[in-house]
């Protein structure tokens, strides 16, 4: 009896290590096979890199004009043979263990800035509003990987434009988590996903359907990046989504505030915190200088809008205390989101100071900003000094 006993447990600590010695192989070889992946792909990128670049030179001689489209085709080819071929390498680097963070200072605005710049030509051929919102304790700097968070944030934006109708609406959501968290949430007015399909879409190689693929492009392995990315990053991604409505990606980063070196000399924030200032204009160029010239005051969130309706939208869900505002934009002019704002459908625009901006100098142009109810008027090009005199004579109005 006491023998069997003996020899049973010497059959079970065998298999003990006959399991342990399975799972360290199956372990080497998936190893081995992220980093023959690697490899791979670091090795076709040379190559591509002088098909691409020797492709651009051709294109700057003397060409037939069907010699031109061919290049064209073997240029755009190639462009995106190198976009799937540099997911491979990253999601192989990753799974690999061989992924490195370098965290530095960043400001998380600016990769949402930078973002929505990059991806500006796309919103606006496909007439999408972008709306992003921080909240008010939301961080300046940051300790974190800026390239990595901004591969997050490109994946998701891009997919989330990739898969949203002409004149739909994307919302990007900052915020402030527990202790070191940030979470961003990119909410979109696509197509959705389905709910069977959610808990499989972060993994590699997955698409919805077949059809994505044909219609929309794309490997599958975005989403599994992001996702392999974000838990690197000590943070999660979900989502949730409805199909025909749209859906909302959400992940956190941990990412220590950093403290500028500008910021420990600055003064303590005036009583009330931030004001937020809405800068609408649907020239890109005019919103930029306007944000340029704000950067002389203190304190201050500044958000923009660059259709009468973006305008309308961003009034209705945040409280501003203040809207600088073209009155020429092509779909709804400042006059008539003025006399919006006024009617006191939304109470607190009864009284938001409202000052115009525009080119035209003409007395019934002002007469017609008085008229409507905006407070004053500011004639483009901008002069500084009168700028910020009142902007900060509006903004203590509004205090
Ligand atoms: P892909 O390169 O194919 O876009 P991703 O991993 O980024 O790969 O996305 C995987 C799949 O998830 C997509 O092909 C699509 O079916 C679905 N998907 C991702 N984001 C969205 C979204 N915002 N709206 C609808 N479907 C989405």
């Amino acid at each position: 009896m006491e023998r069997s006993r003996a020899a049973l447990e010497a059959e079970l600590e065998k298999i003990k290590a006959e399991l342990s010695e399975a799972r360290e192989l199956s372990h080497a070889s998936a190893q081995a096979k992220n980093e023959f992946l690697a490899v791979m792909s670091h090795e076709i990128r040379t190559p591509l890199n002088g098909i691409l670049g020797m492709t651009e030179l051709m294109l700057d001689t003397e060409l037939t004009d069907e010699q031109e489209a061919m290049l064209g085709i073997v240029t755009r080819s190639s462009r995106s043979l190198l976009s799937i071929v540099n997911d491979i390498l990253d999601f192989s680097k990753i799974q690999a263990g061989k992924y490195e963070l370098f965290p530095t200072q960043i400001s998380p605005r600016e990769v949402i800035e930078n973002i929505t710049r990059l991806l500006a030509p796309r919103i606006h051929e496909r007439e999408i509003t972008v709306l992003s919102h921080f909240t008010e304790d939301f961080p300046d700097a940051v300790t974190v990987d800026g390239d990595r968070l901004t591969q997050i944030l490109m994946n998701l934006f891009g997919n989330a434009l990739k898969f949203t109708d002409i004149g739909g609406s994307i919302v990007i959501m900052c915020e402030r988590g527990q202790e070191d968290e940030l979470i961003f949430s990119i909410a979109d007015t696509g197509i959705g996903i389905p709910e069977e399909k959610q808990d499989a879409i972060f993994e590699s190689f997955t698409q919805v359907d077949a059809s994505v693929a044909r219609n929309y492009g794309g490997t599958g392995l975005g989403l599994a990046i992001a996702g392999n990315l974000v838990e690197l990053m000590g943070g999660e991604i979900s989502l949730k989504s409805i199909p025909g409505t749209g859906s909302n990606f959400r992940f956190s980063v941990t990412a220590p505030e950093a403290y500028r070196s500008k910021e420990v000399v600055a003064t303590p924030p005036t009583e009330g915190g931030k004001r937020t200032i809405l800068v609408a204009d649907d020239n890109d160029v005019n919103r930029l200088l306007v944000e340029r010239l704000l950067e002389g005051i203190e304190n201050i969130t500044v958000l923009q809008a660059s259709s009468g309706m973006e305008t309308m939208q961003i009034l209705s869900q945040y409280q501003c205390d203040l809207v600088l505002l073209d009155i020429e934009m092509p779909d709804i002019s400042g006059f008539d989101v003025a006399t919006w704002a006024r009617a006191g459908e939304i109470p607190y625009l009864e009284d938001i100071p409202i000052i115009a901006l525009s080119a035209h100098i003409e007395p019934t142009v002002k007469q017609r900003c008085e008229d409507t109810g905006m407070n004053s008027y500011i004639a483009k090009p901008i002069e500084r000094e009168d700028f910020l005199r009142q902007v900060k004579a509006s903004l203590s109005l509004s205090s």
